[in-house]
């Protein structure tokens, strides 16, 4: 089995940023990579800000922080990538640049480093088979925010190995997180049973059942909801969520995952959630007001 000391990762958004956090802290080296030096600034002033709020709560010693930062470098080539034992890929839900991306990968990488992908909903299968290792490819799904959240779901592709789903299985094991398998179908266990209900929210919004705070309030009182689906949506970054309902709808070709067109046009309008300072709540006040 390959032993994972080196971890690289594609994409230093919301996910990318925390896989990197969660993985550093473990004691993982960890370089980083995105399109530019501007993204990775801002991302390593997030971990640091993060490995702060710990130290605060007493989770984390300053010594240890200092130590995880200094585990993880960034770059904006993909030749940083030449030492990684595994490579999460963890950039924009988009297929084509995926695939791309993954391609344009390969030929930096060690014959035997393992490509892991964090994708919410593509399948496993056909990003795999945009590499030239699709057995020692699989899906690594964490959810958002990584550090908090416990579950990993992993993913095999068809031809996944096992050598490869164990070493991936134990490494979130390492890191201190739960494992839940789930078959290579479209958004996989938690976002096809999540972004439908999302969807309805927004259909729920668009029909004029509710204004957005009362179908936050309704589910988080109503469900137990910790979070009401449009501001997790917001959350989630709505360019996600509408990236996951078209995986759905096409892949399972059933009209009940029609993305909402009030969805679709927050997306147009570049009203993206939270990480844009805008969605179904207006994030430039505090506390965030709802925009409808
Ligand atoms: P994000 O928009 O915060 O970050 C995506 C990052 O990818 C951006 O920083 C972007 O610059 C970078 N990127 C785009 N093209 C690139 C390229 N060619 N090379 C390097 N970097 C590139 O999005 P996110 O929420 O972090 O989502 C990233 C992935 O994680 C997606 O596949 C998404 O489906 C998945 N995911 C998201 C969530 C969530 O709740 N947001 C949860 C689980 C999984």
């Amino acid at each position: 089995m390959t032993t994972i000391k080196k971890i690289g990762i594609i994409g230093a958004g919301q996910m990318g940023s925390g896989i990197a956090q969660v993985c550093a802290q473990a004691g993982y080296d960890v370089v980083l990579s995105d399109i530019s030096d501007a993204v990775l600034e801002k991302a390593l002033a997030n971990i640091g800000r993060n490995y702060d709020r710990q130290i605060q709560k007493g989770k984390l010693e300053e010594a240890e922080k200092t130590a995880a930062l200094g585990r993880i470098t960034t770059g904006t080539d993909l030749s940083v990538f030449g030492e990684s034992d595994l490579v999460i890929e963890a950039a924009t839900e988009n297929e084509a640049l995926k695939r791309d991306l993954l391609k344009k990968l390969v030929p930096h990488l060690k014959p035997e480093a393992l490509i892991a992908t964090n994708t919410s909903s593509i399948s496993i299968t056909r990003l795999a088979a945009a590499t030239d290792r699709p057995a020692k490819f699989m899906g690594m799904h964490f959810m958002n925010p990584v550090p908090v959240m416990q579950l990993v779901e992993l993913i095999r592709g068809i031809a996944t190995d096992e050598p490869t789903f164990n070493a991936i299985k134990e490494l979130t094991l390492a890191i201190g997180k739960t494992a839940a398998v789930a078959e290579d179908f479209p958004a996989f266990i938690v976002n096809r049973i999540l972004l439908p209900m999302i969807n309805e929210a927004v259909y729920t919004l668009y029909e004029g059942v509710g204004g957005v705070e009362a179908i936050d309030t309704a589910l988080k009182l109503g469900a137990n909801h910790p979070m009401g689906p449009l501001e997790l949506a917001d959350f989630i970054g709505l360019d996600t969520c509408l990236a996951v309902m078209q995986v759905l709808y096409e892949g399972l070709a059933d009209s009940k995952y029609r993305p909402c067109p009030l969805l679709v046009k927050y997306v147009e309008a570049g009203w993206i959630g939270k990480k844009y300072g805008r969605g179904f709540y207006d994030y430039s006040q505090t506390p965030p007001v709802p925009t409808r």
